[in-house]
């Protein structure tokens, strides 16, 4: 016998159906009994077994730009204050950069970064689109919804994470930043970082890998295993704009993130009303 859901929860278990679907997952079970099938057709493929978990260490440089203050001489304001108030610091530290050419290229407005200043996870995308340039938030574009939902398919929400970008001011186009900008620009993301101390970094796309790791690789290459950078474990998966090109990808996307998870000690959100 099957029993009729209330239509608001109804409602909430195939939103919630939606970016698990999104996730490229599809079969769900309870007690061991497999859930009714959802609206879509079941496509769901034996998921690979994990390669055992990989640490590799990362050598991350020094920006030798003169227009950031060095490690030793940063500004009392951001040392020895609780995170919100070191990363409000920060972020009036800044200021209205000028330090790189995006400074004239046409932004509108510096996207410092957004979350709780105390998670234990941060994601770092690469930079401002035209959504984030107009609304001055990282991630709330297309590919910002595709995100908040791989973070509620982690069993959090969005506010419970940091989410920050390799370059906080959007570069013309949506090109790729070039090694200056990302070089200078990145150094306030190593603050904000430092600042938080995320026990996890989940890097999306091969910009914040590279920035993050301090050396280019493919992203096959540095996918699935567990790196070390800035004191936290980094994980690497696909950028969510690729994953929205090549959904058939969202699948190894969910790996990681399940890597990103054990290492958090993290459970997969239970469809709401289950
Ligand atoms: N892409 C990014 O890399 N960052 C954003 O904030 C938005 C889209």
């Amino acid at each position: 016998m099957t029993a009729r859901l209330d239509p608001e929860v109804a409602a909430s278990v195939e939103a919630r159906l939606r970016y698990y679907r999104d996730l490229g997952i599809y079969d769900f079970y309870r007690n061991g009994e497999p859930l009714p099938a959802a609206e879509e057709p079941a496509q769901a493929e034996p998921v690979p077994p994990q390669a055992p978990a990989q640490h590799v260490s990362a050598t991350v440089t020094e920006s030798e730009n003169p227009d950031l203050s060095p490690r030793a001489a940063r500004s009392a304001a951001s040392q020895n204050l609780p995170p919100a108030q070191a990363l409000q610091a920060l972020r009036e530290e800044i200021g209205d950069c000028t330090r790189c050419p995006l400074a004239t290229q046409g932004w509108h407005t510096i996207v410092f970064g957004d979350g709780d200043p105390k998670t234990r996870l941060m994601f770092v995308g690469e930079g401002p689109g035209a959504d984030e340039d107009a609304q001055g938030l990282p991630f709330v574009g297309r590919a910002g919804q595709l995100l908040n939902n791989m973070i509620a398919a982690m069993g959090l929400q969005r506010e419970q994470v940091y989410i920050a970008n390799i370059v906080k001011c959007r570069p013309p186009q949506n090109r790729t930043p070039e090694p200056e900008e990302a070089r200078t620009c990145s150094q306030f993301l190593f603050r904000q970082i430092e600042i938080i101390q995320p026990e996890v970094i989940v890097a999306l796309g091969s910009t914040a890998a590279t920035y993050l790791l301090g050396v280019k690789s493919s992203l096959a290459s540095l996918r699935g295993r567990i790196h070390t950078a800035h004191n936290s474990k980094l994980i690497i998966t696909y950028h969510p704009a690729y994953l929205l090109r090549d959904p058939r990808q969202k699948k190894e996307a969910w790996l990681d993130l399940q890597i990103a998870m054990r290492e958090l000690g993290l459970k997969p959100a239970k469809p709401a009303g289950d």
